[in-house]
């Protein structure tokens, strides 16, 4: 299918911009940033609305202290992060001014993604300045995210942000300029459908074009985006119009989308990308059929082990020979689950004083990988 058909039904857009590409010599660069700008008010004329999650505060906060950004102290770069920020943020209110386009910065850390609370309240402030027509400017809140709470990296609060604000398209533009096959290639892969171990050691192996680190997590990021049914592209920062060339359908770096018209529910997202498993279900061949092929719930009577402490509500992955298949919410505790397992449902009952549930972890909030 030619990329245009796949990108008729993208109304939002969410546009990742790396560090490197709205630097120069260290310093923010307002030219690149007015490059960057005049792209974004060029699609939202034509109707698209914008979220931009952009990097580059502790480099500009480095630029405007005047310190070489190497080997600093978490400390120092959570200040660079706090002076840079307003540097970032006055580059792009100006930029976007010139187009008649208001700025809103927001800041966030791994917590509010995680928080079910705070997640929607967000969700809630980036609907409002779209509805202002405002072009929400979003980065990880470096200053108060100490490592424990940081997502860490922007590809990563790039796929928070598409999924919180339900884009139907991420654009990560950086100075790579797609996805290649291999060291040897022109050209990088037109469309990628399904990211597998084969992606996977392209991204990181040895031999492979990239480094560790940067493509690795660009692959994480495009195997969550298309689960969840909707498309990312990676491109170059520097191609000109690179947004609106890609959002018109133009073959421009690599576009990753499944093959089949998926979409998955909102409570399904949110337990795969926002809930930390508490533990893990170790399920046997039927249960495993029942759950992948058939699309069922999981029963008592599949499970054979239970590792790990949570209590009905939680979420836990689901393993079979040794390999983690799912995650779902169960609605048992492992205490009580240790009990139960192998047993059928009508004699739950019986086992532990009373039911709850039939269902382990119900079907509808359980996602095989
Ligand atoms: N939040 C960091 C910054 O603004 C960037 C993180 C990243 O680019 O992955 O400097």
């Amino acid at each position: 299918m030619p990329r245009k058909d796949y990108l008729k039904s993208v109304r939002r857009v969410v546009v990742k911009i790396g560090s490197s590409s709205i630097t120069e010599n260290g310093r923010i660069s307002e030219k690149r940033i007015e490059t960057f700008v005049r792209d974004i008010a060029a699609v939202k004329s034509r109707g698209y609305e914008v979220i931009v999650v952009s990097s580059g505060a502790i480099s500009a906060g480095a630029g405007e202290a005047k310190i070489a950004l190497e080997h600093l102290a978490i400390p120092v770069k959570q200040a660079l992060a706090a002076v840079g920020q307003t540097v970032l943020m006055n580059s792009y209110r100006h930029a976007m001014q010139q187009h008649g386009i208001m700025a809103g910065q927001i800041l966030m850390t791994e917590d509010d993604v995680k928080n079910r609370r705070r997640f929607l309240n967000l969700r809630n402030t980036i609907n409002a300045l779209l509805k202002m027509n405002a072009v929400p400017v979003i980065n990880e809140n470096d200053s108060v995210a100490v490592q424990e709470i940081k997502v860490g990296d922007n590809d990563t609060l790039s796929v928070h942000v598409a999924h919180m604000a339900e884009a139907q398209l991420l654009i990560l533009l950086s100075d790579v300029d797609g996805f290649y096959r291999d060291l040897s290639d022109d050209e990088p892969i037109d469309v990628v459908h399904k990211i597998d171990e084969n992606i996977r050691a392209m991204a990181g192996g040895s031999g492979s074009r990239y480094g560790t680190g940067g493509m690795q997590t660009k692959i994480n990021a495009a195997d969550k985006v298309i689960k969840s049914g909707e498309m990312m592209v990676i491109a170059s920062a520097a191609e000109k119009s690179v947004i609106e060339r890609i959002v018109s359908g133009e073959k421009l770096g690599t576009l990753f989308i499944h093959p089949d018209d998926v979409t998955m529910p909102g409570r399904k997202r949110w337990i795969s990308f926002n809930m930390n498993e508490k533990g893990s279900v170790t399920v046997d061949d039927g249960a495993y059929r029942a759950l992948a092929e058939k699309k069922k719930s999981l029963l008592a009577i599949g499970v054979v082990s239970v590792e790990g402490s949570f209590s009905p509500g939680d979420a836990v992955s689901i393993i079979h020979n040794n390999r983690s298949i799912g995650k779902g919410v169960v609605n048992y505790s492992n205490e009580e689950l240790n009990k139960i397992a192998g047993v059928r449902s009508d004699k739950i009952a019986s086992v532990l004083g009373r039911e709850y549930y039939d269902e382990v972890i119900h079907r509808d909030n359980l996602i095989v990988f």
